[in-house]
């Protein structure tokens, strides 16, 4: 038996040796040796292995001298993991083809498709040392709007664009230029940078949208004439100490929101769900579905209440019965998150009552007016907002035509079937909140077919309980941090 073993390490060892002295570099060409005298000290040849992938860079024609340059390095791409090439520099020669006759236009495809070993003659931009990119930029976000650069006239290399949707999250990996941001999709496999609009910029283009009604944007002449200039030095230090308010909050343009990975301690409470939506749009049955689901998993506040206990209910059960002294001295003392009154008595949610769901780890569901998803939007409750939304009109008056509409809003119990101004006050009153909140709204789900929205609710609430890291406010770490420590 020792034998047989000495023999098997001895193997495995001679098979490492053998693999750790073969060089598993391209091999590239010799430099070409017809490089002009007068050119020695300041033309650079750079050969590069290319694969299939783009290069990374853009080229632009420097106004001024007329010459081909490097106009910007994408982060993680080819020409940025070799170090070797720079914004700025002079593009002469690729491949043996001459630039200087040539435009942007032209020079692409010849970039495209060369694959392997790529010379390029380059002048280099003075005083740029050759070094491989700094390290990654650690600021995530979360995109408040939808974008894609195939409809963005203004981008400045629409190849180089990365487009994404509402919600996704995007990693910021270089803020240089105040208007263009180089940023990665989290979970893409593709590690390379593509171009998306900073945040001023998105908030420029929104100011616009504003103030020019009837225009739909993008619009090509306006936006290229509203582009802001560059600016020197790195700003991301700067950006990525900006509070998350202002990345889309306070302003309330939908641009980012900067996030932070977060994975739930098992002391910690589960995340609020907090659930949002016009009057009719169906949060109470969402809710109550959700709950019959899996009561052991989801739970609903008890609220409180002036009324008279009715004879089949019990304290502490559908209410908590309390006079109108204690509910008025609850409400002084700010007991309450929200509370009104129907038919002379008072009825109202607590804030500890909040506590007792989660207390009991359980994800605590809970249908508010947007105005209170402020007052739960804190560390401690981490709260998760489901933007629940009418579909178009038209499905909206298929879905709901025989449904009937339960108004409480004016705690006057109202049912009614829907009339067409009901299906245009949900829309319009989506699209307000939409638009004053959106930057709160974490998930979004379109009630049009029931069965469809219950299922797709269900499931993203279950993510919020399987997928490891969740991405949250990134002021709702800063606290965690301080006191413990968690291993994602
Ligand atoms: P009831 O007395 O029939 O149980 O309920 C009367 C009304 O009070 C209903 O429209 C119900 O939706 C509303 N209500 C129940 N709990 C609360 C609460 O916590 N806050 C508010 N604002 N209304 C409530």
């Amino acid at each position: 038996v020792c034998v047989t073993k000495e023999l098997y390490f001895h193997g495995i060892l001679s098979v490492h040796d053998i693999v750790a002295q073969k060089g598993y570099d391209p091999e590239l060409p010799p430099l070409p040796d017809n490089i002009e005298e007068e050119d020695e000290d300041s033309v650079k040849i750079i050969s590069l292995f290319k694969s299939q992938e783009p290069l990374g860079a853009t080229i632009k024609r420097d106004e001024s001298t007329g010459a081909i340059v490097v106009a910007r390095i994408m982060r993680g791409g080819a020409a940025d993991r070799s170090g070797l090439i720079h914004e700025g520099d002079e593009l002469r020669e690729v491949n043996g083809v001459q630039m200087e006759d040539k435009t942007p236009e032209e020079i692409i495809p010849i970039m495209a498709q060369s694959q392997g070993e790529v010379t390029f003659k380059v002048i280099p931009v003075p005083g740029i040392k050759e070094e491989l990119s700094a390290n990654e930029t650690m600021l995530f976000v979360r995109s408040l709007f939808d974008y894609n650069p195939e409809e963005d006239p203004a981008i400045p290399c629409r190849q180089a664009g990365l487009g994404f949707k509402r919600g996704d999250i995007l990693q910021i990996v270089n803020q240089e230029d105040d208007t263009w941001w180089q940023a990665c999709r989290h979970g893409d496999s593709n590690s390379r940078a593509g171009l998306i609009p900073s945040r001023q910029l998105q908030e420029r283009w929104a100011s616009i949208d504003r103030c020019v009604t009837g225009i739909s944007f993008p619009a090509a002449g306006l936006r290229r004439s509203f582009r802001l200039g560059r600016r020197g030095g790195r700003s991301g230090n700067v950006e990525s100490k900006r509070k998350s308010q202002e990345m889309g909050g306070a302003t309330q343009t939908p641009t980012y929101l900067e996030v932070a990975p977060y994975c739930r301690d098992h002391k910690e409470g589960r995340r609020l769900v907090l659930l949002v939506g016009p009057s009719g749009v169906g949060l109470s049955e969402l809710k109550r579905r959700l709950l019959l689901s899996d009561p052991d998993h989801y739970g609903v506040t008890v609220p409180h209440t002036t009324r008279e206990k009715r004879k089949q209910e019990k304290d502490g059960v559908e209410y908590h019965f309390v006079s109108r002294q204690t509910f008025e001295m609850d409400i002084v003392n700010h007991k309450f998150l929200e509370y009104g009154e129907h038919r002379g008595n008072y009825y109202g949610t607590s804030l500890e009552s909040v506590h007792k769901v989660i207390g009991e780890d359980k994800v605590c569901l809970l249908d508010v007016q947007p105005n209170t998803v402020q007052r739960l939007h804190t560390t401690e409750f981490k709260p998760c907002v489901v933007f629940v939304k009418p579909p178009l009109i038209q499905e909206l008056r298929f879905s709901r035509r025989k449904a009937t509409l339960i108004s409480t809003q004016d705690m006057t119990k109202l049912t009614k079937t829907f009339s067409e101004e009901d299906f245009e006050d949900m829309i319009s009153s989506a699209e307000a909140m939409d638009s004053q909140y959106g930057h709160l709204f974490e998930m979004v789900v379109v009630n049009g077919d029931f069965a469809m929205a219950f299922n797709k609710l269900r499931a993203e609430l279950e993510k919020l309980e399987t997928e490891a890291p969740q991405w949250i406010p990134v002021e709702w770490t800063s606290h965690t941090k301080q006191n413990t420590e968690s291993v994602c």
